[in-house]
């Protein structure tokens, strides 16, 4: 028996009619790539996404083409989302940072046919375009009358094109399951897979991003400053979910140092921020510098990476914020997990409580989660065993973008998706996320979490990054090695890290060697890149002490 309720597909133009109905009077401000502040209204943004909409038309973008985009985290991206999306066409968000190879990998993969672009990337375009032949026309993210000169294929500029449309639009009504989005992941090994998001996963991900206990931590009365790229799986669904509650947004566009989201964070009196660990280092070095204090803001949160206990206290008791830590991937359409604490948790002796924080949270309402061994048999949830997590969930990749093999990869035979992470579940729910499991170091059978030796390194209070990665060993197959980058002056000797790391971890768990290096390699994602550091380390060969153990 069938109920009577109306069969409404769920579609993203719903979220931005919403907006710009209920919430048109709310801000969103923009630190533009041209450097300057602007601010306008979910009102204001919803009439420009009405004439992106009409302009698509007009060009000829039909329903289930790809859009590329190349663009920073800010109002006109934003307008790209719903503009594309809503039309019926799929937003390919394209990471800039990606190798270059790769980017023409993904464009020729998805078959962009229309690229919009921040000015940012536009000389890099020039040297890739003819590599991309599916690209018809690229639209310059740009202001009248400021069009770089450039050899880009039928280049316009965004607001010539915006300008010249009707500020109505008839948004077309279709099956929820239609595409929406396309991201790739940034392929550490092998070329990037694509995930091909649906209206439907979308909007029901989005409202979950509304839930006070979601990561976003976002309500109406929120002010959200996402330093977060819009070009990575969906700016952690921050412009799906923003628009729903009527959040205000504070958009930092290229200007992701220390010192510009510090400046954003106390003049828009920002309530809620998110973002990967290496942008908090940034800020929280700012803020020691300057003496500068954060006296509006409540929540960090902080995913992509786990953050260091010692970066948990440091927002905690040097500036009254709470961290909210979170796991997810591309896979997963965003967020896997919360750290929001329960109220268990929360009266905690605060010791214990960083324990809990420093934990990935608890599964939030969407995943199923299980953990494996090596023959896929399920693990028990006592904090102790660590399997391989699965997931499964109504906004859970099904399958890779025209990929079989990386399909055929990832997911097993009751169909949930490897996730390739390394975890453990505790009896209360709480997700500890000991290593990517190609990341885990190999020491005499036994194994070393990388993540676990880098968050001990940062309790030393002159290490500024660590990572730990495996280097071959001829008696134990692999041994930790541990790069860390020092405190600009500080007198810091791999043997005071040793014994710091020697407080929290087993003798043999210790790096058998630890060398100081001035930078950290990074990936796309703003991500420690243990692939970079294994091929710098490539011809590293250990001490004789090591040697002899
Ligand atoms: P990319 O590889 O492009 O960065 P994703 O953003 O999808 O792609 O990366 C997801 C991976 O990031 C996860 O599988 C996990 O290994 C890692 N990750 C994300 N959040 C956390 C976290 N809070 N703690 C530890 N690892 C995390």
């Amino acid at each position: 028996m069938q109920g009577l309720i109306m069969d409404v597909p769920l579609l993203t133009s719903m979220i931005v009619k919403h907006a710009a109905a209920w919430h048109g009077d709310v801000e969103i401000v923009t630190h533009r790539v041209e450097g300057d502040m602007h601010r306008y209204t979910y009102a204001d943004a919803y009439k420009r996404m009405c004439r992106l909409a009409n302009a698509l038309k007009r060009m000829g973008i039909e329903q289930g083409d790809r859009v590329g985009t190349m663009a920073w985290t800010t109002y006109r991206h934003f307008e790209l989302y719903y503009g594309i999306g809503g039309s019926g066409a799929v937003i390919h968000t394209i990471n800039p940072r990606l190798f270059p190879d790769q980017i023409v990998y993904i464009i020729n993969h998805a078959k962009d046919r229309v690229m919009f672009i921040d000015t940012t990337w536009v000389e890099m375009m020039e040297g890739l375009q003819d590599q991309c032949p599916t690209i018809e026309k690229f639209v310059i993210l740009c202001d009248s009358g400021k069009m770089p000169k450039t050899s880009l294929r039928n280049a316009v500029c965004y607001e010539d094109l915006l300008a010249a449309e009707d500020d109505t639009f008839d948004w077309p009504e279709f099956d929820e399951k239609t595409a929406v989005a396309l991201c790739y992941t940034s392929g550490t090994t092998g070329n990037p897979k694509g995930v091909l998001y649906t209206h439907r996963a979308m909007v029901l991900h989005a409202i979950a991003g509304t839930s006070s206990d979601h990561p976003l931590c976002i309500d109406s009365r929120t002010i959200l400053l996402p330093a977060v790229s819009m070009f990575h799986v969906h700016g952690w669904m921050v412009p799906y979910a923003a628009p729903i509650s009527g959040t205000k947004l504070v958009l930092p566009g290229p200007h992701m140092h220390g010192d510009n989201i510090c400046r954003l964070l106390e003049e828009e009196k920002v309530t809620v921020t998110a973002g990967v660990p290496t942008i908090w280092i940034g800020v929280l070095e700012h803020l020691k510098k300057t003496g500068a204090k954060l006296p509006h803001l409540k929540i960090c949160n902080i995913g992509g990476s786990a953050p260091s206990l010692a970066m948990i206290k440091a927002f905690e008791e040097d500036y009254g914020v709470a961290v909210v830590h979170a796991w997810g991937m591309t896979e997963l359409s965003a967020a896997g997990t919360t750290g929001r604490l329960r109220q268990r948790h929360q009266d905690l002796p605060a010791d214990e409580r960083y324990k809990v924080q420093q934990t990935q949270g608890r599964p939030l309402f969407g995943f199923e989660v299980k953990i494996v061994d090596l023959d896929g048999t399920r693990l028990p949830h006592d904090g102790k065993a660590v399997g391989q997590m699965f997931v499964r969930g109504p906004w859970v990749a099904a399958a890779y973008f025209e990929d079989d093999a990386a399909t055929e990869a990832s997911f097993d035979a009751e169909g949930w998706f490897g996730t390739g992470d390394m975890a453990s579940i505790s009896p209360d729910g709480l997700v500890r996320v000991s290593d990517r499991s190609k990341d885990l170091i190999k020491s005499g059978g036994e194994w070393i979490s990388s993540i676990d030796l880098e968050n001990y390194a940062l309790t030393h209070p002159d290490v500024v990054e660590a990572a730990a990665i495996a280097v071959k060993h001829p008696k134990w197959e692999e041994r930790p090695l541990l790069v860390v980058v020092p405190r600009p002056g500080a007198e810091v000797t791999p043997d005071n890290i040793r014994a710091v790391l020697a407080e929290h971890v087993a003798k043999w768990w210790l790096p058998d060697d630890i060398v100081f290096v001035e930078e950290i390699p990074h990936t796309a994602t703003g991500k420690i890149s243990k692939k970079d550091l294994r091929e710098n380390f490539a011809d590293y060969r250990w001490p004789a002490a090591s040697l002899e153990k």
